[in-house]
């Protein structure tokens, strides 16, 4: 896994390899229109990859149908996620600990029946589902 925070690239170059709606995102911290992400209502085996960097992130074992449009995650890999204060002054923002991507929030203590009671809302844009299948098969 790629070390917190190895992956730096100037602006330009990230316009460069994402789409407009990745860099909107990932970039400059947009959030996708709620439940209209590709990973929302997707449930297969496998793993997450950001959508910048390619660095694992989520484990489709740590996915759960939370309803509030936007995939759901318990649990980052570990060392896979980092955590700030969002600017709102109210919710923590989670990005990619490689790239700096921004995934979405973490909320806690939601009453979710999950190991964590922790629901990372993740904008299906900032990530990309690789299936079990092939996840080793390309190491
Ligand atoms: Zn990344």
């Amino acid at each position: 896994m790629a070390a917190n925070g190895s992956i730096q690239k100037p602006e330009e170059e990230w316009r460069a390899i994402l789409s407009p709606e990745q860099f909107r995102i990932l970039r400059q911290k947009g959030t996708e229109p709620k439940s209209t992400g590709e990973y929302d209502k997707f449930f297969r085996d496998g793993i997450y990859n950001c959508a910048g960097c390619g660095t694992p992130l989520y484990k489709s074992t740590t996915k759960f149908n939370s309803g509030c449009g936007w995939p759901a995650f318990y649990e980052g890999l570990p060392g896979a996620i980092n955590r700030f204060p969002d600017p709102d002054g109210r919710r923590t923002e989670i990005t990619c600990a490689a790239c700096g991507g921004h995934l979405g929030h973490v909320f806690k203590g939601e009453g979710f029946a999950t190991p964590t009671d922790e629901r990372h809302c993740v904008n299906s844009v900032s990530i990309k589902f690789l299936p079990a299948e092939t996840s080793t098969a390309s190491q």
